[in-house]
């Protein structure tokens, strides 16, 4: 599933040539994609006719700002991607469920084999200070994260993203201390902090030789510390590798292009293989229905 360094690659690369371009027309060809709109119809005449003017993201969600104040929110659920094409003689992938095509030229089409992922015209709230938003995104000093979730209610509820929100290491430990669960559900709750997965939970759990299974609260200053900065560290590297690319997942670019972190993944992905640390081979249990990574001797 595509997590913030991967949705990251994705906007940074779309914001080089989408902003200033007039949609022409968006084609839905399955409507499972468009379903918070009661029709495809619908979706089409939001979205028909706008000129994009920004392109951000929060947690997992793209935001393509509109001119008329509405915005276009993309996420791309298990195998959503955005691929950008030079018109409509370009082979279309399977699985292509919407295609964008611009008054200026080229095409923007949305594949998605497992259809988990949505697309959305989100119109702003007359009163946006009325908006109920997390009381963990409420903790962020700045940044552009609150003014987003004022003008998309749909995401009002996501918690702090570790880039758009500015959040010290300090009220980060308020977070952490204020929850009894794991670590590891802590860390991929998108209601606490938007944009982590599986995969980065576990790099950064092993990066600051936490175990995925430590209660949030019981960590020390210097452990809240480590864990903050390993979030930032690693998502920021990924992000400068243009994301994880794996086997069985089919993360590209707007460009068809796969990212390159995964050769620099420490335990994601590598069980029974020897730790980059002490040798000893990484372990692997399920964790809500999910794999998780680790090392048995570099975390506790
Ligand atoms: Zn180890």
């Amino acid at each position: 599933m595509p997590e913030l360094p991967e949705v990251e690659t994705v906007r940074a690369s779309l914001a080089r040539d989408l902003i200033g371009k007039k949609v022409k027309s968006a084609a839905v060809t399955n409507g499972r994609v468009v379903r918070r709109h009661k029709t495809a119809k619908e979706f089409r005449m939001a979205i028909e006719g706008h000129t994009i003017k920004s392109a951000q993201r929060l947690g997992k969600n793209l935001i393509f700002g509109l001119e008329n104040g509405t915005h276009l929110v993309v996420h791309l659920g298990m195998s959503g991607q955005l691929l950008r094409a030079k018109g409509p003689k370009d082979l279309k992938p399977k699985h292509t469920h919407v295609v964008f095509s611009f008054v200026q030229g080229g095409e923007l089409r949305y594949v998605d084999p497992r259809t988990f992922g949505e697309l959305y015209v989100s119109t702003p709230p007359t009163d946006p200070s009325e908006v109920e938003i997390s009381k963990f995104a409420r903790l962020s000093i700045g940044g552009d994260g609150l003014g987003l979730r004022r003008e998309i209610p749909e995401l009002a509820h996501l918690g702090i993203d570790p880039f758009e929100d500015q959040i010290g290491w300090d009220r980060f430990a308020a977070i952490l201390r204020s929850r009894s669960t794991s670590l590891k559900v802590v860390l991929t709750d998108q209601d606490i902090i938007a944009g982590l997965g599986n995969i980065y939970a576990d790099e950064t759990l092993f990066a600051s030789g936490l175990r995925y299974d430590r209660s949030a609260e019981t960590l020390s200053t210097i452990e809240i510390r480590r864990l903050h900065r390993a979030i930032t560290e690693i998502l920021t590297n990924a992000i400068k590798h243009g994301g994880t690319t794996l086997d069985d997942e089919q993360f590209v670019d707007p460009d068809g292009k796969p990212g390159s972190y995964q050769q620099y993944l420490q335990v994601y992905g590598r069980e029974g293989q020897p730790c980059l640390q002490c040798r000893l081979p990484i372990s692997r249990v399920m964790v809500r229905q999910r794999s998780t990574f680790f090392c048995e001797k570099c975390q506790s």
